[in-house]
């Protein structure tokens, strides 16, 4: 939401000529993340980035969970070298010539520049303290980790790949697929919309075959990726004070005109609410995850 105002304020003509001090700080303060030092957002003290790093990108100060990319996430969770991406011949492809400020065929690319990923995704097999499983990670640092068909069918095929068949004698690998997504992505219309029925269908024979999947939820799950796979996990595990939801709180606000309730749409109100199984830090969840792969005796 910070981020609509911010650039509502940068991007085009300004309405008036003369800017004050108070407009110019912000933007300055914004490139600080770049540096040695970065200010962190909750509790606003000054992080040294080599101490920030060392902690898996949690505040030493309040634990405030910073966000990470993909590439991390699979870093922190899987044994060393342990992890052996697929599904990489994926190309997501502009059939709707969509065009809104830029056209997404030129989004595109700059993002794969940025980013050096093909898409918002990454997946493969990996062991998680000796235990193996099929990981798959969003990645926020793309395109704010929207699902369109590259990520939607990434996480198909890695259920599928998965799911356990008795006929064959394969006996199946636990799915764990960590979510940061600002939901379905606009771009591909329609056809991200279908990812939502598609992962869920996978999800469901992955359930008639006896498998299992971890759904873990991080800062921010939101749109069509909680309203599909997020939360159709066997258990939904949630990093701490993450923003899940449909839809912004805003938007709710606005919709039933009431007051919404403090810590709204939070991982730790979630799980009061029965949404979330358990609420994880970033540091404890490698060690969770191989308890719960062992506890349902996958
Ligand atoms: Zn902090």
């Amino acid at each position: 939401m910070t981020k609509t105002a911010s650039s509502t304020r940068t991007s085009g003509p300004a309405p008036t000529p003369a800017r004050t001090w108070s407009e110019v700080r912000p933007a300055r303060r914004a490139s600080i993340p770049e540096g040695l030092w970065l200010r962190c957002p909750s509790c606003a003290k000054m992080v040294y980035r080599r101490h920030l790093e060392a902690n898996l990108n949690v505040c030493p100060e309040c634990t405030h969970h910073f966000r990470i990319g993909a590439a991390e996430r699979v870093l922190q969770l899987a044994d060393p070298e342990t992890f052996t991406e697929m599904f990489t011949n994926l190309q997501p492809t502009d059939p709707l010539k969509f065009k809104d400020l830029k056209a997404y065929r030129e989004r595109l690319i700059a993002e794969q520049v940025k980013t050096g990923q093909i898409d918002a995704i990454r997946a493969g097999k990996c062991f998680i303290k000796g235990r193996e499983a099929m990981l798959v990670c969003l990645d926020l640092t793309f395109m704010m980790g929207s699902m369109g068909s590259v990520v939607g069918e990434t996480i198909t095929r890695a259920i599928e790949a998965a799911t356990p068949n008795k006929a064959k004698g394969y006996a199946g690998l636990p799915v764990i697929i960590v979510s940061c997504s600002g939901g379905a992505r606009m771009q591909e219309a329609g056809l991200s919309l279908m990812q939502m029925a598609k992962t869920s269908a996978a999800l469901a024979r992955l359930d008639d075959a006896g498998g299992l999947f971890i759904s873990v939820l991080t800062d921010p799950t939101t749109g069509g990726v909680t309203a599909s796979f997020a939360m159709l996990g066997d258990v939904i595990l949630a990093e701490p004070r993450a923003l899940i939801g449909f839809a912004g709180p805003r938007v709710i606000q606005q919709t039933i005109r009431q007051e919404l309730p403090e810590g709204f749409q939070r991982s730790e109100f979630l799980l009061k609410s029965g949404l979330v199984d358990r609420v994880v830090p970033r540091a404890n969840m490698r060690t969770e995850l191989a308890r719960l792969i062992d506890y349902s005796g996958r």
